[in-house]
């Protein structure tokens, strides 16, 4: 496809408009006077497709951005800048005493958090967090559950008798460490042909 007159005038404006303002430091320092007086530019600005770099004196932090994000964009400091959603997280963090100890990227992707009470670690959406379970998994699931299967009990009496670990009982019985696991914290319901494995094997095993 052939250029139209038009496209080329276009073509070229945006050129000469590149030259002109390619190596232009007090051109990009004037585009970047919305930062205000906190930002002390550290390097030479070499095109809008370069990087450049801004010492912040507000954090203390040494702030590398393309220079088109900070002429198009007028992007802030990465260390300051904040969006709303992780301002929210780290206040809820900070009111519960919980640590976050990855990148926030969104309400929905997960991050490891750790709360001071337990020093258990684990992964988690800050939505899920804030809005959802707050508990630590760790915590929550080794406490004991008020209607907790009876059988289970007797389960893990017999088991603690014998001295077997769960992964002994697992490869015994040819299930996986999980489930049995998941069953002795209450996560899941013993289903019939399970509890009458079970009961074969306490039988057998008095
Ligand atoms: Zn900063
Ligand atoms: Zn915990």
């Amino acid at each position: 496809m052939e250029l139209g007159k038009r496209e080329i005038h276009d073509h070229e404006r945006f050129i000469n408009y590149g030259r002109e303002h390619r190596y232009s430091n007090d051109w990009f320092l004037r585009k970047a006077s919305y930062l205000g007086e906190d930002y002390e530019l550290l390097t030479d600005y070499k095109g809008c497709k370069y990087k450049v770099t801004f010492y912040h004196k507000k954090c203390g932090k040494l702030w590398t951005v393309r220079a088109g994000g900070v002429v198009l964009d007028h992007y802030h400091c990465v260390h300051c800048f904040r969006s709303r959603g992780e301002r929210r997280l780290i206040k809820f963090c900070k009111d519960n005493n919980i640590e976050i100890l990855s990148e926030y990227a969104g309400m929905k992707a997960k991050v490891k958090f750790k709360p001071k009470s337990c020093n258990h670690e684990f992964y988690r959406s800050p939505s899920d967090l804030i809005w959802g379970t707050k508990e630590c998994p760790y915590c929550n699931g080794l406490r004991p559950k008020e209607n907790f299967n009876s059988f289970i009990l007797e389960f893990i009496k017999w088991r603690k008798i014998h001295g077997w670990t769960q992964a002994d009982i697992a490869y015994q019985l040819k299930m996986s460490n999980h489930t049995i696991s998941d069953l002795e914290r209450g996560y899941k319901e013993p289903n019939k042909e399970q509890i009458s494995l079970f009961k074969y094997y306490m039988d057998f095993y008095k």
